[in-house]
This record gives structure tokens, sequence and C-alpha cells, in this order.
């Protein structure tokens, strides 16, 4: 009975904590999400995570491609609220049509992407649903949810020391492993509503929305061409085709009255 309630106690703590200093508001959308590192952390994260890769990674010197990434950055930049954000947009080499954002503003493109992309506003879509997960904290979300089903007693403990947050060491001793904020998978939900906050932050950025539904169909086109039976990563974690396009659709009126040519 007692030991129980040596668990429970910290358990009960916890919980009213989260609620306390753990309960955010997605911008531009209503939801509330869960997420007990600081925005400053989470970005520390990415700006590491970031510079790591490309120590690895074989950047691209295409001067198009280049180009067309850093101009779409530039005017997605100015519209998405990124918390701490030092910016920088890199076409990294792989021929997997591929891209990601990391907190802090850092955004890699594969020169895969570009045969799907076809085109600037192809291209913002894609980018903006990247930054878009940035924007509503995503990743935080993900690893808060992780730290509390894997460890929520000892993350709870942390949490009460430092009352308003956790620097990154602790969040990846909750997971019990170095995590890697560019292999996080998104749920369902968060992929849905980086779809619709990418189509509403490229129409203010001055693309037009309706790219995003012609982007999303070349994907789908290009997943029922491709001879591998699994595709992309990319490709796997993110909802059903007919079912994003159905929703971006739905969406699209909302995003046009943000829609500045
Ligand atoms: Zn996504």
């Amino acid at each position: 009975m007692q030991r129980i309630f040596a668990y429970a106690l910290p358990a009960l703590l916890l919980a009213s904590l989260i609620t306390i200093v753990a309960c955010s508001t997605v911008p531009d959308s209503d939801r509330r999400s869960i997420n007990f590192l600081k925005p400053s952390d989470e970005a520390a994260m990415g700006i590491s995570e970031f510079k790591k890769m490309k120590g690895t990674l074989k950047i691209s010197t295409n001067p198009t491609y280049n180009a067309q990434v850093q101009k779409v950055g530039n005017r997605l930049s100015k519209v998405m609220p990124v918390p701490n954000a030092e910016w920088e947009f890199v076409v990294f080499e792989d021929p997997t049509p591929n891209a990601f954002a990391l907190p802090g503003g850092k955004v890699g493109v594969h020169t895969g992407l570009f045969q799907i992309t076809q085109n600037e506003g192809g291209l913002a879509a894609v980018m903006g649903h990247e930054v878009a997960h940035v924007v509503a904290r995503h990743s935080g979300e993900r690893l808060s949810r992780g730290a509390l089903s894997v460890g929520a007693v000892a993350v709870g403990t942390q949490v009460i020391k430092k009352q308003t947050g956790l620097n990154p060491a602790i969040v990846a001793a909750g997971l019990g492993a170095g995590a890697s904020l560019s292999q996080l998978s998104h749920s369902r939900e968060q992929e849905l509503e980086a779809d619709r906050l990418g189509a509403l932050y490229m129409a203010r950025a001055g693309y037009h929305p309706e790219e995003s539904v012609r982007l999303w169909e070349r994907f789908s086109d290009y997943r029922k061409k491709s001879s591998q039976s699994q595709g992309p990563a990319f490709l796997r974690t993110h909802p059903l085709d007919e079912t994003r396009i159905a929703q971006l659709q739905e969406y699209l009126p909302t995003a046009m009255k943000e829609y500045k040519p």
C-alpha cells in the first residue's frame, strides 16, 4: 500500500504540473498540446542536430535547387512563427524525395524532392508543411509524450525541480536513449495539422495554397509508380494520400482568405 502510494504521489504531482506548465496552444490552430520542453531547449537540440547532419551528410551545390530553396525559405520564414529561430536552408545530396525541419529554424531538402515539387509552389507546400511541424512544436510534443510513457516518475521529478521545463540531457535520459529529432515520426493528427498550417503559411507567403493539393497528388502518383513496396520513410509515416488531399481541399477556402499574391 505504502509502495503504491510512493509511486502514485509523484505521478499525481506530475499530472497536475503538466496541466500547469506543459499545456500550450498550437499557433493558428485551436488545439491544446502537452509539451514540457522549453522552446529554447527544443531550438538548442535542433540547432545542434543540424550541425551534426551538415558535418556528415553531403551538401548539394546545385545552383538551381539552392536558389529555389533559399527563395522559398526566405519568404516562409517571414510569416512562420518559430520560437528562437536561427533560419537556415540546406539542400542535401540524397535521391529520396524528402525534406525536414528542426526546431530552431533549420530546414533540410533532399535533391530527390525536386522531381516531385517541380515548381516553387510545390516546394513551398513541402517546406511549409515541414516548418509547420516546428511551429506547432510537434517534436517536443512527441518527446514529452514519449518521456511520459517511458519514465513518468523520473521525468516528473525533474519537472518539479526545474518548474518550467527540461534540458535536452534530461529528456534523453527520460526516453532511455539519445533521441534524434530528425528521425522522430509524427502522429497522423500532427501530419494533418501540419498540412493545414502549411497551406495557411504558404498562402501568407504569397503562394497559392492550391499548390499543396497538386503537390500531394503528385506524391500519390509517385507512390503508385514506385516499385518499392514500402517506399521512403517520408511517405510511410504520412497519412493516406486520399485523406490528406480531401482534408486540404476542405481547408482551402480558409487558407485562401489569407492569400496575398
Ligand atoms: Zn509531416
